[in-house]
């Protein structure tokens, strides 16, 4: 899938059920995300089907999100940059996980 064709299907989208119904089901589809990982985290699930499945909805969400805001390309240097303090983090000799140190 090309990043045309999936800038197309965002934008068709969009015109038939309207953004804000397409930022709900983004919503929706995070939520879905949360409970396949907490289904995981507790071993009700035998697979990982569940979780691909619910991440592949949440990448599509996430890009009509993008899609409705033309954020794209500062998400893209956003996310750049937060990966490179990610990196400078756990390159640090004895630094807490920053969510567990809380
Ligand atoms: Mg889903």
């Amino acid at each position: 899938m090309t990043e045309m064709r999936t800038e197309e299907i965002f934008k068709l989208a969009a015109k038939k059920w309207g953004k804000t119904s397409q930022l709900i089901v983004a919503l929706e589809e995070l939520s879905e995300l949360q409970v396949e990982i907490a289904k995981h985290l507790n071993g009700k699930r035998p697979d990982i089907s569940g979780l691909v499945d619910e991440l592949a909805d949440v990448r599509i969400m996430v890009g009509q999100i993008e899609h409705h805001f033309k954020c794209g390309h500062l998400v893209a240097a956003r996310k750049g940059f937060k990966l490179e303090k990610l990196l400078q983090m756990v390159n640090e000799p004895g630094k807490d996980h920053p969510v567990r140190s809380r």
